[in-house]
This record gives structure tokens, sequence and C-alpha cells, in this order.
């Protein structure tokens, strides 16, 4: 189906991402799969491209698209190549982008914005503990008032870029008389003392996307690293999930039609009992069917998308996006593999690797079930 979302222009800034990608980034993918890590230089070759300053202000190095509609194109072209590339580069222009340019001071974004769009600071945002993923209500990382520092205890976990980031928003808890409304948001510089990094998480998918365990020992923060209004943090944190549950849902869909575009080519060539094994009336039924529910998925997704760059996407309908994509993103590559037959299960097939990657989906930026808790509620039931 013709998609309306995006016009010349987005279309060319999809070339300039494509290109990129094909000169700088696909001929060294199976390197970074092997080193389980993300290049400095692809960070660099990126912020050169302009793809992670997309949000952020021209005066501070960035491209101030003032369009979601480039980040789903960007997104879109990061999960053509790998789901991994996706998310630890979107998690730094997507994710945490907009909380430097909506919530960080004059001075704060003088400190951190222009190494942030030219990719020599990689950032990170620490939400999930080993106690709270879902429940996030109920963090336990602390901070303290010390004369004006604030001093910082406990610990983070399953954080995309951990490994490697410079730079860490982090939600900590200022008042512990409060749930929701005693929590606050800080920038942590990861060369604070105190601050330590743990293993680099092993994964079942997205080797190459560096995931880790984040410790923070009395660190000692100065007043200014506070990120807006103290005991804000969660409302902030729910105000700006919609664009990261949607930036997903564009993820999910763009890898699911990658893979399946390859998996159909896959079924022209493969041959058996004489002919091609898309041919079969089976498999020819099955592919008919997962391009119908990629393309329904898509719709739906434009249509959330052209809505955000609107400032019209509810939180309830980016939490049928991200869910319903999740869902289909799964579904279809679990057929990819089937109809690779076993070379759909050695991990030197793309499609074996994408269908590994691809099943966190269901679990991140708000697990399938918050999805539909936050949808059942709408409903009043
Ligand atoms: C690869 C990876 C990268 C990640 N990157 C980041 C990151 O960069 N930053 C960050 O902060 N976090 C990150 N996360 C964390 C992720 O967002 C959490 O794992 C997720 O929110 C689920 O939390 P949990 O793991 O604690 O599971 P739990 O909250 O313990 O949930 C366990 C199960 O219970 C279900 N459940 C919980 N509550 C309910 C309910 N009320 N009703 C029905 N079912 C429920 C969940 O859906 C899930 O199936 C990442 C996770 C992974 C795996």
């Amino acid at each position: 189906m013709l998609r309306s979302a995006f016009t010349e222009d987005h279309q060319e800034f999809r070339k300039s991402v494509r290109d990129f990608l094909a000169r700088d980034v696909v001929p060294n993918a199976e390197e970074y799969i092997e080193n389980k890590l993300i290049s400095r230089a692809v960070w660099q070759e990126a912020g050169k491209q302009g793809l992670l300053g997309l949000e952020i202000p021209e005066v501070y190095g960035g491209g101030e698209a003032g369009d979601y509609r480039f980040n789903a194109v960007a997104i879109e072209e990061l999960a053509g190549v790998s789901m991994a590339l996706a998310s630890s580069l979107s998690i730094h222009f997507d994710v945490v982008a907009p909380y430097l340019v909506d919530l960080a001071s004059a001075e704060q974004k003088q400190q951190w914005l222009p190494r942030f769009c030219t990719g020599e600071v990689v950032s990170a945002i620490g939400m999930t503990e080993p106690s709270a993923g879902s429940d996030l209500a109920n963090l336990k990382t602390t901070a303290v008032r010390d004369g004006s520092d604030w001093i910082l205890n406990g610990s983070k976990t399953f954080i995309t870029n951990g490994y490697t980031a410079d730079l860490v928003v982090v939600a900590a808890r200022t008042n512990p008389e409060q749930r929701a409304k005693g929590i606050s948001l800080f920038l942590v510089d990861a060369s604070a003392p105190g601050f330590e990094r743990g293993r680099k998480l092993d994964k079942v998918g997205q080797p190459e996307a560096d995931t880790a365990e984040l410790f923070f020992d009395n660190v000692r923060l100065p007043a200014d690293a506070i990120l807006g209004e103290v005991d804000r943090g969660f409302a902030y944190m729910m105000e700006r999930l919609p664009q990261e549950r949607i930036g997903a849902a564009v993820c999910n869909v763009a890898h699911a039609k990658q893979i399946l575009q390859e998996t159909i080519e896959y079924t022209k060539e493969r041959k058996a009992f004489g002919a091609s094994i898309g041919s079969f009336q089976h498999n020819k039924f099955l592919l008919a069917e997962l391009v119908t529910k990629i393309e329904v998925a898509q719709a739906y997704v434009d249509a959330a998308v052209v809505a955000h760059a609107e400032g019209a996407l509810t939180a309830v309908d980016a939490a049928k996006a991200k869910w319903w994509s999740a869902q289909v993103q799964n579904e279809v590559l679990d057929h990819c593999v089937q109809l690779h037959g076993g070379y759909g299960y050695m991990r030197e097939y793309r499609v074996a690797r994408a269908w590994m990657d691809a099943r966190v989906t269901k679990i991140w930026a708000g697990s399938n079930e918050i999805m539909k808790e936050l949808i059942g509620r709408e409903l009043a039931l």
C-alpha cells in the first residue's frame, strides 16, 4: 500500500540515511556482532549525518527538525539494518533527546548538547532497577541532599548503552514518603566517582547493543545535575514514554518488514520437490497473510507517527501501536524462520538473528501486558 505519511523532504532524508548505512555500517555489521559493540566511529558518523541531533536546537549543533517524521525515518532505516543499531542509537536521539531539550537548563544544554549531536557523548536512560521495572513508581535508587549537592545511591539494570554511555539520565527517589510524586531525574556524568558499570549483559539477541547494570555508590551530584524540578521525575517520564513507544513501534514494523522481504526472496530461490518453496499454496497464502499484517500494522503506526508530529498522539494510542507492532513483528519473524527451514535456526543467517533480536520488543519500553493495562484503564471496565 502506498504510504502517505511522508513528504519528499522525508524521503530525501531517508536516502541520505540509507547511503550512510550502506557505506559506513553494513560492511562492518559482522564485526559489531562479534565485538558485542557498535563502534564509536558509527556514532560519530551518525552525528555528522545529522541523525543524533534531529530534535536538538540548531544553536547547540542539532538539526531542529521540528517534525517527528524525521525521527521515524531514521529509526526505520536503522531497523532495516539491525534492531540493535536502531535500539542503541534511538535511545539517544529519540528517547533521551526530548528530556534534554524540554527539561535541561541553558547551562546543562551548553554542557551536553553539542557533544550529544556529534556522538562524542553517548547517552542512556536509567529507569529500570533489579526490583522495579513495570512498577516504576516503586524504584529504590535514592538521591539525598547534602548541602546543595545530591548523593546518589542504588543501581539500575538492563540499561541500553549503559556500558559505554558518557551521560545517563537517572531516575531516583528524592522523597521517601511518596511513590510517584517522590521521584526526580538527574543528569549523571559517567566519569563521576562512585559510578560503576557491571558487565555487558549476555542477552538472547541484539549482541551488538551494549546493555549493562549501573551502580551508584555515594555518587556526589552537583545541585545543577537535577533535570527539571525536584519530585516531578515520574510525570516527566510519563509525558515522554509515548514517544519512546511510538519509536519502538516504528522500529518493530520496519524490522519485520525488511526480514519478511528478504524471506520472500529466499522462498523464490529455495527449491523443494522441483518447485520454489514460495510457490506451494500453503506458503503463498502464509506470505500473503504476513504481508497484509505488516501493511495493516504499518498503516496504524504511520497514523500514530503523524499524530505525534502534530502533537496529538495519546498515551493509549502509543500503547496500542507498541504492543500490536511487537506482537505482529514476533509472529512474522517466527514464520520467516520456519520458511528458512534449518538455515533459519543458524545464527549466521540474518533471519535467525532477527528472530532473537525481536523477542525483547514485547518486554521493553513497557511490556505488552502493561500496554494492555493502559488501554484497559481507558475502557473504564
Ligand atoms: C534488552 C533490554 C534493554 C532495556 N533497556 C532499558 C533502558 O535503556 N532503560 C531502562 O530504564 N530500562 C530498560 N529496559 C528494561 C525494560 O523496560 C523492563 O525490562 C520492562 O519494563 C519490564 O520490567 P521488568 O523486567 O522488571 O519485569 P517485571 O516488571 O518484573 O515484569 C515481569 C512480568 O510481569 C508482567 N507484569 C508486571 N506487572 C503487571 C501487571 N500489572 N499486569 C500484568 N502483568 C504484569 C510483565 O508484563 C512481565 O511479563 C531494557 C530491558 C531489556 C531486556
